[in-house]
């Protein structure tokens, strides 16, 4: 049987909790950043942090937090930073934003994540910094990073758009490195339709990425709108606009009160999906050793599949499906600086990747449903 409506990858599960948090800031008169962002930002830090504070930079988006984090910690023209091949745009192109250049290395095979090994051997001395990737939700190797970090004196910032409530051994993500920067846009695990943040582990950085962030303009700008603001603001040097406004981050605030909720929903489904689909194919890394959030749900597909025409046959099936990523080297803007030779490990899983719908809005049945299809499809 082919179900009727059409089973999206996914969709944003909000709540009359996330529609009244939006309708009282819109009737309050404060749109812009203001006090929900404040208490976005004081709440998403305390979420995170295990034994030590953590500061956050509310922003517009994860590439702002990416671009604002490099840009605060002196990356510019001359500087490499080493970038996982498997990612989202955003990741490579932040750097090249600043003038840099994006060193792109391969991953470790079915984790997704960035090879440590091949990070080193990329290292120059013009490398500044390391981009890893929480790919779909499953930690990097953080202590690998860390022994780069420190034989080579690099910063490490952490693409954790797919990341929030991820634990490497048991600690959240957001405690290792200098910044990690999350996405709070429409389909991650902690939606906005627009958002993210940079999270420090120094106050006076998170500072920095939020200055910048608004125009360079001192922190106590947006008090000059209040009554007990000064007339007097100072651009104190050249900043952007990517400040996170109060009605996205009233709806964060009522997403992070259900965020530990929604995550393990997804990793309820994962473990269905794993149990359903055992012996049929291959799935990207879990362990129990670390707190994998299943943004995404990957699988890969046996060498002989087709990828065309397994989409394709999913979508008669109304089944919705992605592809997350193609690897950045074999975009035209890279191909002609990256050869496909570099990267063995992407080019063994490349067209064999395949993201089924995943989000806490399914149900049971919808795993099922997809479970039995794909088990068709691929006999
Ligand atoms: C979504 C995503 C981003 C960008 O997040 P935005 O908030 O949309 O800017 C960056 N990196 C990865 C891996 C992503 O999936």
């Amino acid at each position: 049987m082919i179900r009727e409506d059409f089973l999206p990858l996914a969709k944003p599960d909000i709540t009359d909790l996330e529609v009244d948090a939006a309708v009282e800031v819109i009737r309050s008169g404060w749109l812009t950043t203001g006090p929900k962002v404040f208490e976005f930002q004081d709440k998403f830090s305390r979420y995170l942090q295990e034994d030590q504070p953590l500061y956050t930079a509310g922003l517009n988006s994860c590439t702002s937090a990416l671009f604002l984090s490099l840009k605060a910690l002196g990356i510019g023209p001359g500087d490499e930073v080493i970038v996982p091949t498997w990612t989202f745009a955003a990741t490579s192109l932040v750097v090249e934003w600043l003038g840099a250049s994006p060193v792109l290395c391969d991953i470790e095979g079915p984790s997704l994540n960035i090879c440590v090994k091949d990070a080193q051997k990329k290292i120059t001395d013009k490398t500044k910094a390391i981009i890893p990737v929480h790919m779909a939700g499953y930690p990097c190797d953080m202590d690998g990073l860390e022994t780069l970090r420190n034989n080579y004196n690099l910063k490490i910032i952490e693409d954790a758009a797919h990341a929030i409530g991820t634990k490497y051994r048991g600690v959240n993500i957001g405690n290792f490195s200098d910044v990690t920067c999350f996405s709070f846009y429409a389909t991650k695990n902690l939606a906005m339709g627009e958002g993210g943040a940079a999270v420090c582990r120094d106050n006076a950085l998170a500072d920095r990425i939020a200055k910048l962030g608004y125009f360079g303009i001192n922190k106590d700008a947006f008090k000059r709108y209040e009554k007990a603001g000064t007339w007097l603001y100072d651009i104190e040097e050249a900043g952007y606009k990517c400040n996170l406004d109060s009605v996205h981050a009233a709806l964060g605030l009522a997403q992070l009160s259900r965020i530990d909720a929604m995550n393990d929903k997804r990793r309820g489904f994962a473990a269905q999906y794993r149990e359903g689909l055992a012996n049929v194919l291959e799935f990207t890394e879990d362990s129990d050793e670390h707190h994998h959030v299943f943004h995404l749900f990957p699988i890969i597909l046996p060498r002989q599949a087709d990828i065309h025409d397994f989409i394709f046959r999913l979508k008669e099936r109304n089944i919705g499906s992605s592809v997350h990523f193609t690897p950045l080297h074999r975009h035209s803007h890279y191909s002609d600086r990256f050869a496909p030779e570099l990267f063995p490990k992407a080019e063994s899983l490349f067209g064999r990747v395949v993201s089924l719908p995943m989000c806490s809005k399914m149900d049971e049945s919808d795993v099922d449903y997809v479970v039995s299809h794909v088990r068709e499809i691929l006999k």
